[in-house]
């Protein structure tokens, strides 16, 4: 593709399915991510050596993960996490005794003096953080992997953008398209069926980066809408770098919608109520589809463009 080059329009027919939920989400084949498991591995092998063994002890014996504040022990001197206490009903999980509420401050104390590696390293964060900072840091660090940013389905595989756009591809059979510039007609014969779980994808691919095109039908209050908003795969700060517009249009009338698109890292539900898109009522969409009778076919054409900000 070339940057700013010529609007070369490609029309693409999107015979919608509007596939709903349930049908879509047992054709996934949810493969978890990689990442995934490598972070959890993570935990535990990163201290440096001589801190390795406090390390150690700051692993819950019972659920293996790292503890934080308020850490408990039984009266022999049992650690377990918070969490797990709440569970094993005031029995010791190791020696059986009473546990009671003893909280072994020395240990966190001790954690409080650690500096730990962000779990992320692996996938490129260089930084090292106080014991109690890590989890916080570790919740925006922005090498942490993405969710799929398919909508409609609680799909729950994560990963980096490359690795997503081939789980997009294989395991959610999206369109995907080459170009900065589209137009896409999303055809429905029977518009009035609409129901919350109507939606459907596009990934673009242009200035070496991805993009996400929504487009679904829901209920805005009283009023059924369609929406079309576009997403970034990648972070916030990096989707700024870009604009999109789309418009609609039919009988002589036009709705242009000009916006940044939103990271992933803003779940599809949240950027869809915040209204951060073009959205066409669904009287106003069926009059640009060219009829005014009632069992008229939906037929939206909607041009786009995406570029980059200096
Ligand atoms: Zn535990
Ligand atoms: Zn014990
Ligand atoms: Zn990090
Ligand atoms: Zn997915």
């Amino acid at each position: 593709m070339s940057p700013g080059g010529g609007f070369s329009p490609e029309m693409m027919e999107s015979r919608i399915t509007f596939v709903e939920l349930d049908a879509a989400t047992s054709n996934l084949e949810l493969r978890s991510s990689p990442f995934k498991k490598t972070a959890s591995n993570l935990s535990g092998n990163h201290g440096i050596s001589s801190t390795n063994d406090v390390h150690e002890l700051l692993e819950c014996p019972v659920c293996m993960n790292l503890m934080y504040p308020p850490i408990h022990q039984c009266p022999s001197g049992h650690t377990l996490c918070s969490s797990c206490k709440a569970r094993v009903h005031n029995c010791c999980p190791t020696c059986r005794q009473e546990l009671g509420n003893i909280r072994c401050l020395a240990l966190e104390k001790v954690a409080e003096s650690l500096e730990l590696p962000c779990r992320y390293q692996i996938l490129g964060c260089h930084d090292i953080f106080p014991y109690y900072g890590k989890l916080k840091h570790e919740k925006n660090c922005k090498h942490r992997p993405f969710n799929c940013p398919y909508a409609g389905a609680e799909c729950s595989v994560t990963g980096d953008i490359p690795f997503l756009v081939m789980h997009l591809k294989d395991g959610h059979k999206v369109d995907m398209h080459d170009g900065s510039t589209f137009n896409h007609r999303y055809v429905k014969s029977n518009p009035q069926d609409i129901e919350n779980a109507t939606w459907m994808l596009t990934v673009f691919n242009c200035f070496g980066r991805q993009f996400c095109l929504h487009f679904e039908a829901f209920q805005l209050g009283m009023a059924p809408v369609y929406m079309a908003f576009l997403r970034f795969m990648g972070d916030e700060d990096d989707a700024k770098q870009f604009s999109y517009s789309l418009e609609v249009g039919g009988n002589g009338r036009k709705l242009i919608w000009q916006g940044v698109p939103r990271s992933i890292r803003d779940s599809h539900r949240k950027v869809r109520d915040s209204q951060d898109g073009l959205i066409i009522q669904r009287s106003l969409a069926l009059f640009f589809s060219g009829g005014n009778g009632n069992k008229q076919e939906l037929k939206l054409k909607v041009a786009g463009r995406i570029w980059r900000e200096n």
